[in-house]
Protein backbone atom coordinates (compact mmCIF):
# COMPACT_ATOMS: atom_id res chain seq x y z
CA UNK A 1 0.00 0.00 0.00
CA UNK A 2 1.20 3.92 -0.04
CA UNK A 3 0.49 7.33 0.90
CA UNK A 4 -1.36 9.49 -1.88
CA UNK A 5 -3.68 12.00 -2.08
CA UNK A 6 -7.05 11.70 -3.46
CA UNK A 7 -10.68 14.14 -3.42
CA UNK A 8 -13.24 12.57 -1.20
CA UNK A 9 -16.16 14.33 -3.34
CA UNK A 10 -15.33 17.26 -6.02
CA UNK A 11 -15.12 20.48 -4.45
CA UNK A 12 -12.25 23.02 -2.75
CA UNK A 13 -8.79 22.29 -1.27
CA UNK A 14 -11.06 20.94 1.86
CA UNK A 15 -12.10 17.68 0.13
CA UNK A 16 -7.86 16.59 -0.20
CA UNK A 17 -7.02 13.82 1.71
CA UNK A 18 -4.07 11.65 2.13
CA UNK A 19 -5.12 7.91 1.81
CA UNK A 20 -3.47 4.06 1.39
CA UNK A 21 -3.91 2.72 -2.16
CA UNK A 22 -2.26 -0.04 -3.43
CA UNK A 23 0.91 0.90 -5.55
CA UNK A 24 0.28 0.40 -9.42
CA UNK A 25 2.29 -2.02 -11.18
CA UNK A 26 4.59 -1.49 -14.23
CA UNK A 27 3.08 -2.50 -17.57
CA UNK A 28 5.10 -3.14 -20.42
CA UNK A 29 7.26 -0.63 -21.02
CA UNK A 30 6.75 1.59 -17.74
CA UNK A 31 9.45 2.85 -15.05
CA UNK A 32 7.93 2.11 -11.59
CA UNK A 33 8.88 5.22 -9.46
CA UNK A 34 9.43 6.08 -5.69
CA UNK A 35 7.91 9.35 -5.52
CA UNK A 36 10.42 12.03 -4.09
CA UNK A 37 8.59 15.41 -4.90
CA UNK A 38 5.83 16.33 -7.17
CA UNK A 39 4.47 20.02 -7.79
CA UNK A 40 1.27 21.91 -8.17
CA UNK A 41 -0.34 22.86 -11.43
CA UNK A 42 -4.15 24.49 -11.94
CA UNK A 43 -4.75 21.42 -13.67
CA UNK A 44 -5.03 19.26 -10.24
CA UNK A 45 -7.59 22.23 -9.40
CA UNK A 46 -9.63 20.89 -11.91
CA UNK A 47 -8.47 17.40 -11.24
CA UNK A 48 -9.66 17.97 -7.22
CA UNK A 49 -12.86 19.75 -8.73
CA UNK A 50 -13.65 16.88 -10.95
CA UNK A 51 -13.74 18.92 -14.08
CA UNK A 52 -10.88 16.68 -15.95
CA UNK A 53 -12.78 13.89 -17.60
CA UNK A 54 -9.20 13.31 -19.39
CA UNK A 55 -7.44 11.96 -16.84
CA UNK A 56 -8.86 8.37 -15.39
CA UNK A 57 -6.41 8.35 -12.49
CA UNK A 58 -8.16 9.13 -9.10
CA UNK A 59 -4.66 10.26 -7.41
CA UNK A 60 -4.05 13.56 -8.50
CA UNK A 61 -0.73 15.07 -10.00
CA UNK A 62 0.60 14.83 -13.52
CA UNK A 63 4.70 15.01 -12.52
CA UNK A 64 7.50 13.79 -10.07
CA UNK A 65 10.86 13.66 -9.26
CA UNK A 66 11.70 10.74 -7.52
CA UNK A 67 14.09 7.19 -8.10
CA UNK A 68 13.55 4.00 -10.40
CA UNK A 69 12.76 1.08 -8.37
CA UNK A 70 10.80 -1.08 -11.17
CA UNK A 71 11.78 -1.16 -15.07
CA UNK A 72 9.10 -3.36 -17.61
CA UNK A 73 10.76 -3.11 -20.40
CA UNK A 74 14.26 -2.20 -22.26
CA UNK A 75 15.43 0.96 -20.08
CA UNK A 76 18.18 3.29 -20.64
CA UNK A 77 17.61 3.66 -16.81
CA UNK A 78 18.85 1.57 -13.71
CA UNK A 79 17.52 1.02 -10.54
CA UNK A 80 17.96 3.70 -8.35
CA UNK A 81 18.01 6.30 -10.99
CA UNK A 82 16.77 10.16 -10.53
CA UNK A 83 14.61 10.97 -12.92
CA UNK A 84 11.76 13.58 -13.44
CA UNK A 85 8.65 13.95 -15.66
CA UNK A 86 4.85 14.24 -16.19
CA UNK A 87 2.90 11.60 -15.27
CA UNK A 88 -1.04 10.44 -16.53
CA UNK A 89 -2.61 11.30 -12.91
CA UNK A 90 -1.44 10.28 -9.51
CA UNK A 91 1.80 12.22 -9.23
CA UNK A 92 1.05 13.06 -5.25
CA UNK A 93 1.50 9.53 -3.98
CA UNK A 94 4.96 7.09 -3.01
CA UNK A 95 4.81 5.55 -6.23
CA UNK A 96 3.64 5.88 -9.47
CA UNK A 97 3.94 4.56 -12.75
CA UNK A 98 5.30 6.39 -15.73
CA UNK A 99 6.64 5.49 -19.67
CA UNK A 100 10.05 4.84 -19.84
CA UNK A 101 10.32 7.10 -22.68
CA UNK A 102 8.94 9.96 -20.71
CA UNK A 103 11.36 10.06 -18.21
CA UNK A 104 14.07 12.78 -17.89
CA UNK A 105 17.28 12.15 -15.95
CA UNK A 106 17.42 14.56 -13.29
CA UNK A 107 20.54 17.16 -13.37
CA UNK A 108 23.50 16.41 -11.41
CA UNK A 109 22.81 19.23 -9.09
CA UNK A 110 19.15 19.37 -9.02
CA UNK A 111 17.60 18.21 -5.57
CA UNK A 112 14.08 16.24 -5.83
CA UNK A 113 12.08 19.57 -4.54
CA UNK A 114 14.28 21.63 -8.07
CA UNK A 115 13.46 18.98 -10.04
CA UNK A 116 9.24 18.18 -9.31
CA UNK A 117 9.44 21.74 -10.49
CA UNK A 118 10.39 21.37 -13.77
CA UNK A 119 8.07 18.84 -16.16
CA UNK A 120 5.14 20.22 -16.55
CA UNK A 121 5.59 23.74 -16.71
CA UNK A 122 8.83 23.73 -18.75
CA UNK A 123 7.49 21.24 -21.30
CA UNK A 124 4.38 23.87 -21.42
CA UNK A 125 6.56 26.96 -22.15
CA UNK A 126 8.96 24.75 -24.73
CA UNK A 127 5.82 23.40 -26.29
CA UNK A 128 4.14 27.08 -26.34
CA UNK A 129 6.75 29.12 -27.65
CA UNK A 130 8.96 26.73 -29.71
CA UNK A 131 6.60 24.25 -31.48
CA UNK A 132 2.98 26.24 -31.00
CA UNK A 133 3.93 29.49 -31.37
CA UNK A 134 7.45 29.19 -33.64
CA UNK A 135 9.13 31.90 -31.90
CA UNK A 136 12.03 33.08 -33.70
CA UNK A 137 15.15 34.90 -32.80
CA UNK A 138 14.72 38.21 -31.67
CA UNK A 139 11.30 38.06 -31.82
CA UNK A 140 9.13 40.19 -29.01
CA UNK A 141 6.98 37.74 -26.95
CA UNK A 142 4.04 39.11 -24.48
CA UNK A 143 3.77 36.63 -21.42
CA UNK A 144 1.46 37.03 -18.77
CA UNK A 145 1.05 35.74 -15.78
CA UNK A 146 4.67 36.14 -15.16
CA UNK A 147 5.51 34.80 -12.09
CA UNK A 148 3.33 31.67 -12.47
CA UNK A 149 5.26 28.49 -12.66
CA UNK A 150 4.69 28.43 -16.96
CA UNK A 151 5.60 32.27 -16.81
CA UNK A 152 9.03 31.86 -15.23
CA UNK A 153 10.03 29.06 -16.83
CA UNK A 154 8.52 30.65 -20.55
CA UNK A 155 10.94 33.90 -19.74
CA UNK A 156 14.14 31.83 -19.26
CA UNK A 157 13.39 29.39 -22.43
CA UNK A 158 12.45 33.06 -24.87
CA UNK A 159 15.47 34.76 -23.48
CA UNK A 160 18.09 31.43 -23.72
CA UNK A 161 16.72 29.78 -26.78
CA UNK A 162 16.06 32.75 -28.67
CA UNK A 163 17.29 36.14 -27.64
CA UNK A 164 13.58 37.46 -27.63
CA UNK A 165 12.60 40.37 -26.36
CA UNK A 166 10.38 39.31 -23.29
CA UNK A 167 7.50 41.51 -22.27
CA UNK A 168 6.01 40.10 -19.13
CA UNK A 169 2.58 40.78 -17.23
CA UNK A 170 1.60 40.28 -13.18
CA UNK A 171 -0.32 41.97 -10.51
CA UNK A 172 2.77 42.62 -7.77
CA UNK A 173 5.46 44.17 -7.68
CA UNK A 174 7.48 41.91 -6.04
CA UNK A 175 6.23 39.22 -9.20
CA UNK A 176 7.64 41.75 -11.67
CA UNK A 177 10.79 42.52 -9.87
CA UNK A 178 11.10 38.44 -9.85
CA UNK A 179 10.62 38.66 -13.52
CA UNK A 180 13.06 41.25 -14.49
CA UNK A 181 15.43 38.82 -12.43
CA UNK A 182 15.16 36.22 -15.13
CA UNK A 183 15.56 38.26 -17.96
CA UNK A 184 11.96 39.97 -18.28
CA UNK A 185 12.89 43.66 -20.71
CA UNK A 186 9.68 44.94 -19.68
CA UNK A 187 7.38 44.37 -17.12
CA UNK A 188 3.70 45.93 -16.68
CA UNK A 189 1.63 45.86 -13.63
CA UNK A 190 -1.73 44.73 -15.70
CA UNK A 191 -3.67 45.88 -11.94
CA UNK A 192 -2.11 49.60 -12.33
CA UNK A 193 -1.60 50.30 -16.29
CA UNK A 194 -3.45 49.64 -18.85
CA UNK A 195 -0.92 46.83 -20.44
CA UNK A 196 -1.76 47.11 -24.19
CA UNK A 197 -0.91 50.66 -24.32
CA UNK A 198 2.58 50.02 -22.56
CA UNK A 199 3.47 46.88 -24.93
CA UNK A 200 2.48 49.48 -27.82
CA UNK A 201 4.72 51.91 -26.41
CA UNK A 202 7.18 49.49 -26.07
CA UNK A 203 6.87 48.22 -29.08
CA UNK A 204 7.15 51.24 -30.95
CA UNK A 205 3.45 51.18 -32.12
CA UNK A 206 3.82 47.82 -33.79
CA UNK A 207 3.06 45.15 -31.48
CA UNK A 208 4.56 41.80 -30.36
CA UNK A 209 4.98 38.85 -32.20
CA UNK A 210 3.67 36.03 -29.84
CA UNK A 211 1.39 35.89 -27.15
CA UNK A 212 1.59 33.43 -24.08
CA UNK A 213 -2.02 34.06 -22.83
CA UNK A 214 -3.22 31.99 -19.71
CA UNK A 215 -6.00 34.30 -19.43
CA UNK A 216 -8.46 34.13 -21.99
CA UNK A 217 -11.67 36.42 -21.66
CA UNK A 218 -10.57 39.53 -19.45
CA UNK A 219 -7.57 40.02 -21.54
CA UNK A 220 -9.14 39.47 -24.72
CA UNK A 221 -9.55 42.96 -25.94
CA UNK A 222 -5.88 44.32 -24.53
CA UNK A 223 -4.55 40.81 -26.32
CA UNK A 224 -6.03 42.51 -30.02
CA UNK A 225 -4.12 45.11 -29.50
CA UNK A 226 -0.88 44.28 -27.94
CA UNK A 227 -0.54 41.89 -30.97
CA UNK A 228 1.39 42.47 -34.38
CA UNK A 229 -0.10 42.06 -37.82
CA UNK A 230 0.62 38.07 -38.48
CA UNK A 231 1.24 37.90 -34.90
CA UNK A 232 0.79 34.16 -33.01
CA UNK A 233 -1.26 34.14 -30.27
CA UNK A 234 -1.47 31.07 -28.00
CA UNK A 235 -4.27 30.26 -25.85
CA UNK A 236 -2.97 27.84 -22.57
CA UNK A 237 -5.38 29.29 -19.77
CA UNK A 238 -8.43 30.74 -19.04
CA UNK A 239 -7.64 32.07 -15.70
CA UNK A 240 -9.53 34.97 -16.89
CA UNK A 241 -12.59 33.54 -17.84
CA UNK A 242 -13.69 31.40 -21.21
CA UNK A 243 -16.58 33.07 -22.03
CA UNK A 244 -16.36 36.38 -24.27
CA UNK A 245 -19.39 38.59 -24.44
CA UNK A 246 -18.71 40.07 -27.52
CA UNK A 247 -15.98 38.69 -30.37
CA UNK A 248 -15.65 40.68 -33.63
CA UNK A 249 -13.79 38.45 -35.53
CA UNK A 250 -13.03 40.94 -38.31
CA UNK A 251 -10.34 42.37 -35.92
CA UNK A 252 -8.76 38.93 -36.29
CA UNK A 253 -8.59 38.78 -40.16
CA UNK A 254 -7.72 42.26 -40.28
CA UNK A 255 -4.65 41.56 -37.93
CA UNK A 256 -4.06 38.38 -39.84
CA UNK A 257 -3.55 36.25 -36.60
CA UNK A 258 -3.28 32.76 -36.16
CA UNK A 259 -4.95 32.00 -32.87
CA UNK A 260 -3.76 28.49 -31.37
CA UNK A 261 -5.71 26.66 -28.35
CA UNK A 262 -3.65 24.13 -26.66
CA UNK A 263 -3.80 21.43 -23.12
CA UNK A 264 -0.82 18.97 -22.41
CA UNK A 265 -2.29 16.84 -20.20
CA UNK A 266 -4.61 15.21 -22.55
CA UNK A 267 -1.94 15.10 -25.15
CA UNK A 268 -1.41 11.17 -26.18
CA UNK A 269 1.43 9.36 -24.81
CA UNK A 270 3.59 9.40 -28.54
CA UNK A 271 3.42 13.40 -27.93
CA UNK A 272 4.72 14.01 -24.18
CA UNK A 273 7.06 11.54 -25.51
CA UNK A 274 8.72 13.31 -28.51
CA UNK A 275 7.93 16.64 -26.36
CA UNK A 276 10.08 15.34 -23.63
CA UNK A 277 12.56 13.81 -25.81
CA UNK A 278 13.71 17.05 -27.70
CA UNK A 279 13.13 19.06 -24.24
CA UNK A 280 16.16 16.61 -23.12
CA UNK A 281 18.18 17.28 -26.14
CA UNK A 282 17.70 20.86 -27.03
CA UNK A 283 17.07 22.25 -22.50
CA UNK A 284 18.68 20.07 -20.66
CA UNK A 285 22.35 21.52 -21.80
CA UNK A 286 21.15 24.90 -20.03
CA UNK A 287 20.03 23.02 -16.60
CA UNK A 288 23.60 21.24 -16.51
CA UNK A 289 25.22 24.98 -17.42
CA UNK A 290 22.98 26.58 -14.42
CA UNK A 291 21.68 28.80 -17.44
CA UNK A 292 18.39 27.92 -16.77
CA UNK A 293 16.95 26.93 -13.47
CA UNK A 294 13.37 25.95 -11.48
CA UNK A 295 11.45 28.76 -9.43
CA UNK A 296 10.16 26.85 -6.07
CA UNK A 297 8.18 28.93 -4.44
CA UNK A 298 7.32 26.75 -1.00
CA UNK A 299 7.72 23.09 -0.01
CA UNK A 300 4.49 21.49 1.90
CA UNK A 301 4.74 17.88 2.97
CA UNK A 302 2.01 15.44 1.53
CA UNK A 303 -0.33 15.99 4.49
CA UNK A 304 -0.66 19.62 3.98
CA UNK A 305 -1.94 19.13 0.14
CA UNK A 306 -4.81 21.46 1.16
CA UNK A 307 -3.08 24.49 2.51
CA UNK A 308 -0.66 24.32 -0.80
CA UNK A 309 -3.80 24.25 -3.28
CA UNK A 310 -5.14 27.16 -1.34
CA UNK A 311 -1.88 29.14 -1.71
CA UNK A 312 -2.03 28.48 -5.33
CA UNK A 313 -5.26 29.19 -5.52
CA UNK A 314 -5.32 32.64 -3.88
CA UNK A 315 -2.66 33.73 -6.69
CA UNK A 316 0.42 33.75 -4.16
CA UNK A 317 3.22 31.92 -5.49
CA UNK A 318 6.00 32.80 -7.41
CA UNK A 319 6.95 29.57 -9.51
CA UNK A 320 6.15 26.33 -7.92
CA UNK A 321 4.52 24.75 -5.23
CA UNK A 322 5.91 21.55 -4.11
CA UNK A 323 4.69 18.76 -2.03
CA UNK A 324 7.79 16.58 -0.06
CA UNK A 325 5.99 12.99 -0.71
CA UNK A 326 9.41 11.17 0.87
CA UNK A 327 9.59 11.28 4.52
P1 LIG B 1 0.36 29.54 -11.29
O1 LIG B 1 1.79 29.31 -10.97
O2 LIG B 1 -0.67 29.11 -10.35
O3 LIG B 1 0.19 31.11 -11.56
C1 LIG B 1 -0.97 31.66 -12.07
C2 LIG B 1 -0.93 33.18 -11.90
O4 LIG B 1 -1.83 33.76 -12.83
C3 LIG B 1 -1.44 33.67 -10.55
O5 LIG B 1 -0.50 33.59 -9.52
C4 LIG B 1 -1.85 35.10 -10.87
O6 LIG B 1 -0.71 35.96 -10.80
C5 LIG B 1 -2.27 35.01 -12.35
N1 LIG B 1 -3.72 35.10 -12.46
C6 LIG B 1 -4.64 34.33 -11.85
N2 LIG B 1 -5.89 34.72 -12.18
C7 LIG B 1 -5.74 35.78 -13.03
C8 LIG B 1 -6.65 36.61 -13.72
N3 LIG B 1 -7.97 36.46 -13.60
N4 LIG B 1 -6.15 37.62 -14.49
C9 LIG B 1 -4.81 37.80 -14.60
N5 LIG B 1 -3.89 37.03 -13.97
C10 LIG B 1 -4.36 36.03 -13.21
O7 LIG B 1 0.00 28.92 -12.70
P2 LIG B 1 0.71 27.79 -13.58
O8 LIG B 1 0.58 26.48 -12.94
O9 LIG B 1 2.05 28.23 -14.01
O10 LIG B 1 -0.23 27.88 -14.82
C11 LIG B 1 -0.35 29.09 -15.53
C12 LIG B 1 -1.44 28.93 -16.56
O11 LIG B 1 -1.02 28.00 -17.53
C13 LIG B 1 -2.75 28.40 -15.98
O12 LIG B 1 -3.81 29.02 -16.67
C14 LIG B 1 -2.70 26.94 -16.35
O13 LIG B 1 -3.98 26.37 -16.47
C15 LIG B 1 -2.01 27.02 -17.68
N6 LIG B 1 -1.37 25.80 -18.12
C16 LIG B 1 -1.76 25.32 -19.31
C17 LIG B 1 -1.18 24.22 -19.84
C18 LIG B 1 -1.61 23.76 -21.20
O14 LIG B 1 -1.14 22.74 -21.67
N7 LIG B 1 -2.50 24.47 -21.86
C19 LIG B 1 -0.20 23.54 -19.11
C20 LIG B 1 0.21 24.05 -17.87
C21 LIG B 1 -0.39 25.20 -17.39
P3 LIG B 1 -0.86 37.56 -10.66
O15 LIG B 1 -0.64 37.85 -9.20
O16 LIG B 1 0.22 38.07 -11.52
O17 LIG B 1 -2.24 37.94 -11.09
Amino acid sequence: MMRCVVAKKPGGADQLEVVELPKPIPASGELLIRVHTTALNRTDILMREGKTGYVSNPIIGVEIAGTVVEINGVSPFSIGDKVMGLVNGGGYAEYVVMPIDRAMKIPESFTFEEAAAIPEVYLTAYQTLIWIGKLQEHETVLIHAGASGVGTAAIQLAKKLCKAKVIVTAGAIEKLDFCQSLGADVIINYKEQAFDQEVLRATNGQGVDLILDFIGADFWAKNLTSIKVDGRWVLIGVLGGAQIEKVNLFEIMMKRIQLTGTLLTPRSDEYKSRITNEFISTVTPYFERGEVFSVVDKIYPLEQVAEAHKRMEDNLNIGKIILQVKK
